[in-house]
C-alpha cells in the first residue's frame, strides 16, 4: 500500500485552548514526551523539519497545530511526563490537555502514542482510561517498530496491546526511521478528517 505524504503547514503554537484557530476536523497527536512524537509527525509529512525532533522543554508545553493541505488540522499536543520542566509547569499540563481534549469542538480522533519497544507506561494507562472515561474517541499508536526484533514482535504486539486494554489488531505499528505503517496512519487520519 502506499499513500502520498500529508502535505502540512505549520499554523499556529497556542498555550490556550481560546488561541487556536477554527477547523473543519482536527486530529490531535499526545504520548509521553521521548515516545517519537515529532518524527512521526514529520514522517507523515515525509520531511525531517516540520515537528522539532528533541525537543526543548520550552517547545513542549505549546500545542502546535498544522494544517493539511487536503483539509482539516492536525494538532501536536503537549507531551507528558517531561522530568526537566518546572513543577508550576507540569502541573499546568494535565489541565490544558483535559481541556483541550474535552472542549474543542472541531476534534474527531486522538492518536495515543505508546512507545512500541518499553510498552506503556503508567502515564500512558492514566491517559487511556481518562480518553475512555470520557468517550474521547481514541486510536493508539504504537511507535519505534524497527527497535523491536522480528522474532519478538509477535509476543511484543500481545503485550503491548493488553496492556492497553486493547486487542492486538486495535493497535497501530509504525517506525518512523523505516517508514513502516505511516502510510496506513496516513490513510486513518485523511479519513478522520474528511467525517
Ligand atoms: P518526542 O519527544 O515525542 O517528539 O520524540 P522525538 O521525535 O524527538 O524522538 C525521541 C527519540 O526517539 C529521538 O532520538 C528519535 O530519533 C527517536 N525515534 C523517534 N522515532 C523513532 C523510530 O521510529 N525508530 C527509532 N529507532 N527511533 C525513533
Amino acid at each position: 500500500m502506499s499513500s502520498t505524504p500529508l502535505r502540512l503547514r505549520f499554523l499556529a503554537s497556542a498555550t490556550r485552548l481560546g488561541q487556536l484557530p477554527d477547523s473543519a476536523a482536527e486530529v490531535a497527536v499526545v504520548g509521553r514526551s521521548n515516545v517519537g512524537k515529532s518524527s512521526l509527525i514529520n514522517a507523515l509529512a515525509n520531511t525531517k523539519q516540520l515537528a522539532r525532533v528533541s525537543n526543548t522543554p520550552g517547545r513542549t508545553q505549546l500545542i502546535n497545530i498544522f494544517e493539511v493541505a487536503d483539509g482539516g488540522t492536525i494538532v501536536d499536543l503537549p507531551g507528558y511526563g517531561y522530568a526537566k520542566v518546572p513543577a508550576r509547569v507540569r502541573r499546568d499540563w494535565p489541565e490544558m490537555i483535559e481541556g483541550y481534549l474535552l472542549e474543542r469542538e472541531p476534534l474527531v480522533q486522538v492518536m495515543v502514542l505508546v512507545d512500541g519497544e518499553i510498552g506503556p507506561t503508567p502515564l500512558d494507562q492514566q491517559m487511556l482510561a481518562w480518553l475512555r472515561a470520557n468517550d474521547v474517541p481514541h486510536t493508539v499508536v504504537a511507535t519505534k517498530a524497527d527497535k523491536v526484533k522480528s522474532s519478538k514482535r509477535p509476543a511484543r504486539r500481545r503485550d503491548l496491546a493488553a496492556g492497553c486494554d486493547l486487542d492486538p489488531g486495535d493497535v497501530v505499528w509504525v517506525s518512523a526511521a523505516t517508514g513502516a505503517g505511516i502510510d496506513l496512519l496516513r490513510s486513518l487520519i485523511r479519513g478522520h478528517l474528511a467525517t
